[in-house]
């Protein structure tokens, strides 16, 4: 099938370079022109495990190609995507402007019958929005598809090729059949293609956020408790986790949740609430107990120091907002540097993937470190932001002979409390009592 995929972040670039893989013939557009650039060159612009050996055989192979040209892409394909950025306005709710500017102007362009495929993550009636912003100029029949995206940064490839289930909301069968076709070769193993209604497509995935939001920030909620009563979060969490009906994911608590998707999307769903008079109570609990658990361990930082940190030098272990990623939108991470930086400490950190966004926002008022060991070289304390694996059994050894204290703030809990101890480190982590 021919398929255009506009905006090639990382849903539509992982959408695209995965549709091709398939055998579909696929352009893929962005406004970027430097990042089209690259990716004509065969420079995958983002970190993504798995997803440069895919694109490199599609463009070999010719069935993946980019453009900045909107026109080019929309004569190329008949079902075209939207992987756009839906970022928060300044009240909260989706910014639509980039969903709708598009559609406005595949209303004008289009010359033939297409489906429009949304699949950036909008609120409950944006389809009807687009289709009527098509409509005012279009000369030609179209069908308009909701059709989320659950993929996760990180395993995005391996989300795409083989997804739990695939939402397709749709109220034309012409389109639905379409759609079915397309995403056949995806749920070999029998997982579903659930079809639904625009408007129920829409909310799955505002409510799918939500929902994992919502259960991170009862286990973080639960970790603050054990640590006022001496119970150790870890044990609590296996002890609920094997009960089928909660399950064992997601129930890890640290320093709140971050990135792209999840802070926005609660809120634009609380938004989305008000309009239609409805208060997400929970939601609004949910935002207000991850805004303090960003910066949860600054307290414990400054009391350690006694409230000093001027001229304390801090070595941070990972700043993207989850391991596998070098996404560092609404990370913690931001959220610590920014405290410490307020209380003149200076910061030398280290992240495998991060440190090039880092670095575009922070430019020199950070030291960026080699590796995971040189960061530590001389730091009053090692900041533990973000679990990559690398940092899961370094060399205690080295890492107390590099730290001028041996002082660990993990927002992580990536190390069992008794080797801590036993390594001789004051450690605090999330939860568990702090070892001295
Ligand atoms: P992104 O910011 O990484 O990418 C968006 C891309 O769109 C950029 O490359 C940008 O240059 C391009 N763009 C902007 N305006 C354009 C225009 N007018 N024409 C062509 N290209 C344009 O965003 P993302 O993380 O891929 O997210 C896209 C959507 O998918 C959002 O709604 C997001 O909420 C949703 N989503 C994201 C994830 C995720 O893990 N990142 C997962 C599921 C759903």
């Amino acid at each position: 099938m021919k398929i255009t995929v506009v905006g090639t972040g990382y849903v539509g670039l992982v959408t695209g370079t995965c549709l091709a893989e398939t055998g579909n013939e696929v352009i893929c557009v962005d406004i970027d022109a430097e990042k089209v650039k690259q990716m004509q060159s065969g420079i995958v612009p983002i970190y993504e495990p798995h997803l440069d050996v895919i694109f490199d055989r599609n463009i070999k192979a010719g069935r993946l190609t980019f453009t900045t040209s909107l026109d080019e892409g929309l004569d190329h394909g008949e079902i075209i995507f939207l992987a756009l950025p839906t970022p928060e306005d300044e009240d909260g709710s989706a910014d639509l402007r980039y969903v709708l500017g598009v559609s406005e102007e595949i209303g004008k362009k289009i010359k033939s019958y297409k489906v429009i495929v949304d699949k950036s993550t909008v609120p409950v009636g944006t389809a009807e929005k687009v289709r009527a912003t098509i409509a005012k100029n279009a000369s030609c029949d179209f069908d308009v598809v909701s059709n989320p995206e659950f993929l996760r940064e990180g395993f995005a490839v391996d989300d795409f090729l083989k997804p739990e289930r695939i939402v397709v909301g749709s109220s034309s069968e012409k389109a639905t059949a379409l759609m079915q076709k397309l995403y056949k070769p995806f749920v070999r193993s029998g997982n579903p293609i659930i079809i639904m209604d625009e408007k129920s497509a829409e909310l799955t995935k505002y409510a799918s956020n939500s929902f994992l939001a919502t259960k991170i920030t009862f286990m973080n909620e639960i970790a603050n408790y054990c640590e006022a009563v001496g119970a150790d979060v870890d044990k609590v969490r296996v002890g609920m986790g094997t009960d089928s009906r909660i399950g064992k994911r997601f129930l890890f608590p640290g320093i709140g949740y971050g990135g792209s998707c999840f802070p926005k999307d609660v809120k634009a769903l609380q938004k989305a609430g008000r309009d239609s008079n409805y208060e997400f109570k929970i939601l609004d609990s949910v935002i207000r107990v991850n805004e303090g658990q960003k910066i949860i361990l600054l307290p414990k930082i400054d009391a350690h120091f006694k409230g000093d940190l001027k001229g304390k030098k801090i070595a941070i272990w990972g700043l993207a907002f989850k391991p596998e990623t070098d996404d560092i939108r609404e990370a913690p991470s931001l959220y610590l540097m920014k405290g410490l930086l307020e209380r003149g400490a200076s910061l030398q950190v280290f992240d495998p993937e991060a440190m090039p966004n880092i670095q575009k926002r922070f430019g020199n008022t950070l030291d960026y470190a080699s590796g995971m060991y040189e960061a530590l070289d001389g730091a009053d304390a090692l900041l533990i932001c973000t679990e990559w694996s690398i940092f899961r059994t370094p060399n205690l050894v080295k890492v107390k002979q590099l730290l001028q204290q041996p002082v660990i703030f993990d927002g992580r809990n990536l190390y069992d409390t008794n080797d801590m101890q036993e390594a001789g480190f004051n450690y605090v982590s999330i939860g568990r009592t702090e070892i001295k």
